[in-house]
């Protein structure tokens, strides 16, 4: 989409530091990491939120929880642990519309809002 960020950052006219990438997913650094270890995985094709996945998208669902798991072992979180966190909308505090997954980690969280 040619005003998303992260369309951009797929493109490649945005820089990143990326991380993993295969032909459906991104992953690359957050420029302003909540945590030592902060990584964004994305779907190459734009889609918006959660809410926009559907019978027809939904499978891209494994694909990014499998990059998940990659980008654990990649950034060497896999085995003390991380958290991952979707933001979805408004409320839910989305600032870019474009679905990512926050992979994080490198440090144990003790604040829990659930
Ligand atoms: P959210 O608030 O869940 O929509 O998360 C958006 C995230 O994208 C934030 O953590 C930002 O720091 C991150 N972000 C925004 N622009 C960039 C960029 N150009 N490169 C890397 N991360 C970005
Ligand atoms: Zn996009």
């Amino acid at each position: 989409m040619a005003d998303c960020v992260f369309c951009k950052i797929i493109e490649g006219s945005i820089p990143s530091s990326k991380v993993y990438e295969d032909d459906s997913i991104l992953a690359f650094k957050d420029i302003n990491p909540a945590a030592p270890v902060h990584v964004l995985v994305v779907p190459k094709t734009h889609t918006e939120s959660l809410e926009a996945l559907n019978e027809e998208n939904m499978d891209i669902v494994k694909k990014i929880h499998s990059a998940i798991q990659e980008v654990a072992r990649i950034m060497k979180i896999n085995e003390a642990g991380y958290r991952v966190i979707v933001n979805c909308g408004k409320n839910g505090g989305q600032t870019v519309p474009h679905l990512h997954y926050h992979v994080l980690g490198g440090a144990k969280f003790d604040e829990k809002i659930i």
